[in-house]
């Protein structure tokens, strides 16, 4: 494995029978991936994926919003996916976590973008949600994978409260300077998708945290990078992520590819 993908839906129902494609051309890339799942039927279907295949992980958990309702959303796109509540089942979640395969819970955490509807109560469930995901990452010892949208103080609050017992990485981290700087003093690392490829809004990011709190993904199927932009994203494609993170940084390639690698295996133990 030369280069991991730390958020990918390989699992997703979006690659149908090419899945098999997919992985094809990720391990002649040298790729590996950590399959995240959005809620309990994706999360079956990460480890399903990691189960069957090496280099191959899974994460399970309970989205903020995806399948929240017939117009899930997740980064707001759209999405064919739809099973399970809303809503962080222990009991099932539980039967899955002692899997030698689960490396994380998640992706979990507050998304704000967008509510609509009774948005206070929406909020409330929200965090009661992130709340029981950050105890059982906790009670099992794992990572968390998180997803914060547009609510990166509140997120922060409520894991201020943990600090020492949790670890975890900031999935498609869109927050500021500052806010990224906490999270990293917390414990955290932060990941960077194929956006960066196109939009230089994170570059200052990129460029003053130290590279040990960097990672990269994909979260494929979605946000593909350039030179694939507006095509279905694959765990393959966290290439040109390493490239573009070296590219900003003024570093040398290799070395940032050594360090992400050593990054992901360091909290994930992948
Ligand atoms: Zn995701």
């Amino acid at each position: 494995m030369k280069y991991i993908d730390i958020h990918s839906h390989l699992g997703f129902e979006d690659y149908g029978p090419d899945q098999k494609g997919v992985i094809a051309r990720m391990k002649e890339s040298g790729v590996g991936t950590i399959a995240v799942g959005a809620d309990l039927a994706s999360s079956i279907e990460a480890i399903k994926v990691a189960e069957e295949n090496e280099n191959v992980w899974a994460c399970i958990g309970q989205h903020p919003t995806h399948n929240v309702s017939k117009t899930d959303f997740h980064h707001g796109e759209s999405s064919e996916v739809s099973h399970g509540l809303l809503g962080f089942d222990e009991v099932e979640f539980e039967k899955l976590v002692k899997n030698p395969k689960v490396v994380a819970i998640g992706e979990c955490g507050l998304e704000y973008y967008k509510l609509e509807g009774d948005i206070e109560k929406i909020k409330v469930k929200q965090k009661a949600d992130f709340i029981k995901q950050i105890k059982f990452a906790i009670k099992y010892d794992k990572p968390l994978m998180l997803h914060i949208r547009d609510a990166f103080d509140d997120a922060y609050d409520i894991l201020k409260e943990y600090q020492g017992q949790v670890r975890g990485d900031v999935h498609f981290f869109t927050g500021k300077l500052p806010q990224a700087l906490k999270f990293i003093e917390l414990g955290f690392t932060i990941s960077f998708t194929g956006l960066i490829t196109y939009v230089q809004d994170f570059d200052k990011i990129i460029k003053n945290v130290p590279l040990e709190a960097l990672q990269a993904e994909t979260d494929a199927p979605y946000v593909a990078p350039v030179p694939h932009r507006g095509t279905r994203n694959e765990p393959a494609y966290v290439i040109p992520v390493y490239q573009k993170i070296a590219e900003i940084r003024g570093e040398e390639p290799e070395k940032v590819r050594l360090q992400l690698l050593e990054n992901a295996k360091r909290l994930f133990g992948v």
